[in-house]
């Protein structure tokens, strides 16, 4: 007989299944505590084993990258790509480069996906992948050569309709256009089978932008719905990548003021907030140049804290857009002695499971990435429409669009949150919201 569905005999199949995967385990583990109850009142998820099949990747493609470095060293890494489920559209999602990664992390950026590519309520499916290669200190032919011998491997299992990947940490427009001039090299086909290009390679105005400017437009959303407004508010952040700085220039033009920014060399600090000088330098510094932000807070006369956290200061808003746990149990103790009030996730999982707690202990709103960050992919699936029909919409036209979405996922977190009106649970809308799309697909399907 089939054992009872319990959060803990989930899980105890799970990691048996996926032994040494941290990461994944966490990720699940955060969408079964919403999805367990909701499935025990629903046999027919339940009957057809929906949780369990949307925790198994579709496929695991794992593939050796040889390359040349400039000095004609030959140097091996390892790439990946998770098709993780394509129930609802093709396989979406980024690729992302750094020196770590690893399975584990891949299949709880895979199966968050599924989640989030369902909340933007656009036809994607989910995926991740991306390689064991460091971008830093690598010259443009270096990365230029790498991206070429990983698309090499890559493309057979790309195509608009089948598999689109876009950026994600480590990999910009700059490494898309050479992931996608391998691609056309090889398939003699110009066509949306990434996201995240250049505009004049069929890229769409606010890709850039659209994870960060999403962020901040969510966090509109909660603050609209109890009734106060982004103007004037303090907020912290961390990061100085894609999703910071341009969550930082939305907040900042919608009259918050950010405090901070950070990377991997420390903080910056800038008590007044922010001037749109200083950010415009800083993207440039960051962007373009890729140097740390210890290289700058001088020249800017703001105060850089050397390899420490912003999460101590002064806030009433917490943006975290580095990277997966940067805030454990002591971080969400200083956020909430520092006024916090509510924290939307720019980067995927930056809060441990712990730290959720603490959170939600003292009240404060809690915003899960699947939902806060859900920006860049939506705008991802926007540029596919454009390059199908052949067009480009305009900035503002893309904008629009990404607003309007953003505004649809709030609205579905709090139809499946049990708190509607008083204090959401957006964990909980945005994990049932993301499910029922995909798990109603699934079901329609039969058993394949
Ligand atoms: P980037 O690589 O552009 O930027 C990441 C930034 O965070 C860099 O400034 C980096 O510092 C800093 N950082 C990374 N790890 C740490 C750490 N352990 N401690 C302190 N700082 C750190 O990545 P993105 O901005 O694109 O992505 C950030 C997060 O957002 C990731 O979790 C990603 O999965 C998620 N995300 C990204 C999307 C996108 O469209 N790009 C879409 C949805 C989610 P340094 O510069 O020194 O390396």
């Amino acid at each position: 007989m089939r054992k009872a569905l319990t959060l803990d005999n989930f899980m105890d199949g799970l990691k048996r299944r996926n032994p040494r995967e941290p990461e994944f385990h966490q990720a699940v583990y955060e969408v079964a505590k919403s999805l367990v109850p909701f499935i025990r009142k629903h046999p027919e998820y339940r009957h057809a084993q929906i949780l369990e099949r949307m925790t198994q990747p579709d496929r695991v493609i794992s593939f050796r990258v040889c390359w040349h470095d400039d000095k004609a060293n030959i140097r091996t890494n390892q790439g990946f790509r998770i098709q993780f489920n394509n129930a609802i559209g093709p396989y979406k999602g980024g690729l992302r480069f750094h020196r770590d990664l690893n399975l584990s992390v891949l299949k709880f950026l895979g199966f968050e996906q599924t989640f989030k590519n369902s909340l933007t309520t656009l036809p994607l499916g989910a995926a991740k992948g991306g390689a064991d290669f460091n971008p830093k200190g690598k010259s443009d032919n270096e990365v230029m050569r790498f991206c070429q011998a990983y698309m090499t491997e890559l493309a057979r299992y790309l195509g608009p309709h089948v598999d689109v990947p876009a950026g994600d940490g480590g990999v910009g427009s700059r490494e898309i256009a050479y992931l996608f001039g391998q691609y056309k090299r090889l398939t003699h086909q110009f066509d949306g089978a990434l996201t995240g290009k250049p505009i004049p390679l069929g890229g769409s105005l606010v890709r850039s932008e659209a994870t960060g400017y999403g962020c901040a437009y969510f966090m509109m959303q909660v603050l609209e719905h109890r009734q106060q407004t982004i103007e004037g508010k303090t907020c912290v952040l961390s990061g100085a990548g894609n999703v910071a700085l341009f969550c930082a220039e939305k907040l900042i033009e919608s009259g918050a003021r950010v405090v901070s920014l950070s990377d991997t060399s420390g903080f910056v600090h800038a008590a007044d907030g922010l001037t749109r000088e200083q950010l415009r330098e800083i993207k440039e510094h960051k962007l373009q140049r890729r140097e740390p932000l210890a290289k700058l807070g001088k020249q800017l006369k703001l105060k850089f804290h050397k390899g420490k956290q912003p999460w101590g200061l002064d806030c009433e808003l917490a943006f975290p857009c580095a990277s997966q746990n940067e805030i454990g149990v002591e971080e969400a103790k200083q956020l909430v002695k520092s006024g916090c009030q509510a924290l939307a996730e720019g980067a995927n999982m930056p809060v441990t499971p712990d730290a959720y707690e603490v959170f939600a202990d003292a009240g404060v709103v809690f915003v899960p990435g699947k939902a806060a960050n859900a920006g860049g992919v939506a705008v991802s699936g926007l540029e596919m429409s454009q390059n199908r029909v052949g067009m480009h919409w305009t900035a503002a036209e893309v904008d629009q669009h990404l607003r309007d979405i953003m505004a649809k996922i709030h609205e579905q977190c709090l139809e499946h949150s049990p708190g509607r009106s008083k204090s959401v649970d957006y964990v909980r809308g945005a994990n049932i919201a993301g499910f029922i799309k995909v798990a109603d697909a699934m079901l329609a399907y039969g058993v394949v």
